[in-house]
């Protein structure tokens, strides 16, 4: 398995509070919560969907940008996510759709204590 070099979960720019949503790794996953966007009501993205997106960002900074090291610092940093060891970047599509599901999940149990 590859290791990791860096703990990006510890970075300042990571919260606490993000940090412990981000741990649920079954938010990663396609199971619940679901939910429909927009007007014409398509489906949220899947994991794989997020997958592949995260790679093409990577690919892309890698190609376009490949002398700026702050896009390569960010390349770095999404091409680290894995499963259990999570980059926690706000430019990560895995990680922002686990926090979108964490937040989704977390609003509809808040509601379901106030009935
Ligand atoms: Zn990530």
């Amino acid at each position: 398995m590859l290791k990791r070099t860096r703990d990006y979960s510890q970075w300042p720019d990571v919260t606490a509070l993000t940090r412990e949503a981000l741990q649920n790794e079954n938010l990663f996953e396609d199971s619940g919560p679901q939910w429909f966007i927009g007007k014409a009501q398509r489906p949220a993205q899947t994991a794989g969907q997020a997958q592949g997106e995260r790679e093409k960002i990577i690919k892309r900074v890698r190609r376009d940008a490949p002398d700026d090291l702050a896009a390569q610092a960010i390349a770095d940093r999404l091409d680290s996510c894995m499963p259990d060891q999570r980059c926690m970047s706000g430019g990560c599509t895995e990680c922002g759709r686990a926090y979108a599901r964490w937040f989704v999940a977390s609003t509809v149990a808040l509601l379901g204590d106030m009935e």
